[in-house]
This record gives C-alpha cells, structure tokens and sequence, in this order.
C-alpha cells in the first residue's frame, strides 16, 4: 500500500507510491547530451567574450587566467538601481523590484559541470557563494537572498556554461517565511531546533544516508519529494550560509562534488535544481532554523494533482535511492 509522507521541514505531505516505485536505474537520463566543445564563440560565458556579460564584481585568477568570475546579469529578474517603494492600493499591491542578480561563473570550460571539477574548484565556488551572500545582505533594501543553479534544459537553464546564480529580493518570500514559522513551533514545542533533530534521527536510522562525514551528511528525505531528492545539512547548528568555517567549506565541497558525480554517473547527468536554503546573517545566531542545501534532480514531471494539492506523489522509494547512490561510481 502506498504511504503517505509527512516532510516536517516543508510541511509538504508526498505520496510515496511504492506499489508502482520504479527501480532507481530506470530514472537514468534517457537524453543523450552531445559532448559539447569546451569553447563556443556565441558564449558570453566563454573567455574571449568578457564584453558580453555586465559589470565584473570579482574574478579568481590563476596563473594570468581567470577561473571563476561574478558579473551582473545581463537579463535581471531585479533591477540593480532604485529604491523598494511600496505601494498599496487597496487589494493591489506592488514593491518596485529592485535588487541583485548575480552569476557566478564556474569555470572557463564551456562544457564541464561540478561534477567533474577538482574538489578544490567546488571550495572556490562555495567562497565565491559565501563572499556574494554576505555582500548581497549589505544592501539594506535586501530581505531575502536566494542562491541557486539550474543544470540543463529541463531546470531551466538558458545557458550551458557552467555557473550559478544569486538573487536577492526587497522582500521575505513567504515559502521561507513558513519554513521558519513552522522550525520556530518545534523548537517552542520540543526546546530542539527540527534540523538538528532530523540529523539525529537519520543517523540513528542510517537507511537514507548517502555520505557522511565529520562537517555534513547529505541523505534522501523521509519524505523526499520527488525521485532522488537530496539535502546536504551540516552537522553544527548554524542559522546562516554566512557562518560556514573553511573546514566545513571544505568537507562540503567534497559532499557537493561526491553526489553531484553520483548522479553524473548513476543517473547519467540529470537536470537538477541545487538551492541554498539559509537564514539572513543577522539572524546567525538564532537556535531554531538551521541552513541546508538542497538538490533535487528533474526526473519526473509535476503535474495537475501537485498543483491542485500542493502535494508531491514521489515514484521512488527514499531507502532505494540512498542504496542506489551510496553505490554509485564518484570521483
Ligand atoms: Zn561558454
Ligand atoms: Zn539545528
């Protein structure tokens, strides 16, 4: 009989159906992506083509070379200049939409991915992440800042080139703003903070880990939304991305690029969404939220049922997909 589960973190409910589960090999990508070359001239990513991307915020430059750059970018979702007026009306309200739109650049090679990065490119990134997400809280018209990255077509990249993206908004969004409510209410219940009680439980549990170490376990939700969905927690209760120590921003380098090469070989390169979920750094030292990152490669499709219930209905079994990437080649 199928179940349901109940993620605490999200409050989102997921029917595991595990009497149609598909095995974890058949979520293999079907898509054969060409190998790509390393360099495209239409790129604007692409050394040679630094005139097509906006103002250049850093850049890490190894042996005269660059290797990662953060540039504005050319199409924002916000728009950089302005102030956030508030207007309301009424039912109709409106906040300019100003703020920051970063992206981040991972590498000069047009066709590679974290995947297949040296462990110390992913530490370099992760600063890059860390630098841009205390910089973006700087602004005081920033509210909330989202760091993400969309791998292939079907996350909704436009782009191939390697990189990641930062946005920062004038406002709270409310999906966040429940999150938080919702860690508040058990720690007001259980005097524990939810995530550090989900780590415990897990490693209790050990069915749905994938890799653990000293700093970080990355593990498949209980109630896992989707097929292969995976979060990266860190061990030390910690509110914000901003607090990460070089130690940890090391052991999750070597998390991010062991199950990112678990899927590239596993599941043979998946799309996949990779989200910072984290509170502002002015709120570090709060005991009830606790950062994370999540990952949640595309393999299935959401539909009529998601949208009309907001629920998921997840055709994997979690305890399987940990199994089957515990297993997966990584390098
Ligand atoms: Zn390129
Ligand atoms: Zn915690």
């Amino acid at each position: 009989m199928p179940e349901l589960r109940h993620n605490l973190i999200t409050r989102e409910w997921v029917i595991i159906a595990t009497d149609r589960a598909k095995r974890p090999s058949d979520f293999r990508n079907s898509i054969d992506r060409k190998a790509a070359p390393s360099h495209v001239d239409s790129c604007p990513f692409c050394p040679g083509n630094e005139s097509k991307t906006p103002e250049e915020f850093h850049r890490v430059t190894i042996d005269g070379m660059w290797k990662m750059r953060v540039v504005a970018n050319k199409y924002p979702a916000v728009d950089r200049e302005g102030t956030p007026e508030r207007s309301i009306n009424g039912t109709r309200r409106f906040v300019a939409g100003v703020g920051l739109h970063d992206v981040i650049i991972e590498s000069p090679l047009h066709n590679t991915t974290l995947a297949l990065m040296e462990p110390e490119d992913l530490v370099i990134a992760l600063g890059l992440y860390k630098e841009r997400f205390i910089e973006a809280y700087n602004d005081p018209r920033v509210e909330h800042v989202i760091i993400f990255k969309n791998h292939g077509l079907g996350a909704g990249t436009t782009i191939d080139h390697p990189h990641a993206q930062l946005i920062a908004i004038p406002i709270v969004p409310v999906q966040h703003r429940d999150r938080v409510t919702t860690a508040m209410q058990y720690f007001d219940d259980t005097g524990v903070c939810l995530m550090c009680d989900t780590l415990k439980t897990e490693i209790n549990d050990k069915s749905r880990i994938v890799i653990e170490t000293e700093h970080f376990l990355t593990f498949i939700p209980y109630a896992a939304l989707s097929p292969f969905h995976t979060w990266i927690f860190p061990k030390r209760h910690c509110a914000s991305f901003s607090g990460i120590t070089d130690e940890e921003q090391a052991d999750l380098a070597f998390h991010l690029k062991s199950i990112l090469s678990k899927f590239y070989y596993g599941l043979e390169d998946p799309d996949y969404n990779l989200v910072i979920r984290s509170s502002r750094p002015k709120d570090i030292g709060n005991e009830f939220t606790h950062w994370y990152m999540s990952l949640m490669p595309k393999l299935s499709k959401t539909a009529g049922f998601e949208l009309g219930s907001g629920m998921y209905i997840n055709q994997s079994l979690p305890e399987e997909n940990a199994a089957f990437l515990r297993d997966a080649h990584s390098n």
